[in-house]
């Protein structure tokens, strides 16, 4: 397949995409990110992630955590449920719309512990509190563990038209880099990891903006134009389907032409 891409055409063999693996992913990126706002506790968390030989991102609330999240796409999170400004549930679904990154969280209650939803095997663990060093060690290394032993491939999504590295947060078509905002990213990562499905307005503002509540279906039309220009741009395709009345459709042109 020949596609024009600018002043530039590139030649896609079939069988390119590349799936690195969660090693080489992660060497790139060796860090522990911790989520927590009691002071004396994160202190501790870190002394014990940095003596197991890892670097530590820190963050006391779920805002400046998520924000840290993107901005380091850490190895690992270590996410407290209790926190001020976003709860770490809702930390944990926006870092869960961005791929696998492990995430170990830790519940301060046996009400939480009740509703420590969203666990997914080998993606997600959690310690109770009050925890000791060596539970915690033991947790942090099993999920890394299981991390590398390829568990979570899903890092990468690659279709006909795009290549999406969630860990990374890029878009790539035919090697070129797509320049998105955080919303276009989390709004195409939604469409893409559900291809041919029917997406309603509802569902994508749950996915790409993390509640329904706010927000309006003009909005989801807007960026949806956003995103559409995009892609367009830059692979002379635009891949995204209305269907009136219900939402939108991912629909890459390998799929199509299938
Ligand atoms: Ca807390």
């Amino acid at each position: 397949m020949v596609r024009e891409l600018g002043h530039t055409f590139s030649v896609r063999r079939p069988g390119m995409n590349r799936f690195r693996s969660w090693y080489e992913l992660r060497m790139k990126d060796d860090k522990v990110l911790i989520v927590e706002d009691d002071d004396d506790l994160r202190d501790l968390v870190r002394t014990v992630v940095e003596r197991e030989g890892m670097a530590t991102i820190e963050a006391a609330d779920g805002r400046e955590g998520l924000r840290q999240f993107y901005e380091h796409r850490p190895r690992l999170v270590i996410l407290d449920i209790g926190l001020p400004q976003m709860n770490g549930w809702q930390v944990l679904e926006r870092v869960r719309e961005l791929g696998n990154v492990p995430v170990l969280i830790l519940t301060a209650n046996a009400d939480e512990l009740d509703k420590v939803r969203g666990l997914r095997e080998g993606a997600d663990d959690y310690v109770t509190k009050p925890f000791g060093r060596q539970e915690l060690i033991a947790r942090v290394e099993a999920l890394l563990r299981r991390a590398s032993d390829g568990q979570m491939r899903d890092d990468l999504h690659a279709d006909g038209l795009v290549e999406i590295d969630f860990s990374q947060r890029r878009v790539t078509i035919d090697d070129s880099e797509l320049d998105l905002t955080p919303t276009e990213f989390r709004l195409l990562a939604a469409l893409a990891r559900h291809p041919n499905q029917v997406l309603s307005h509802d569902q994508l503002l749950e996915m790409a903006w993390g509640d329904s509540a706010n927000r309006s279906r003009q909005q989801v039309k807007l960026y949806i134009g956003y995103l559409r220009r995009k892609l367009v741009d830059a692979a002379a395709e635009d891949p995204i389907e209305t269907v009136r009345g219900f939402g939108y459709r991912y629909r890459p042109s390998a799929t199509k032409s299938a």
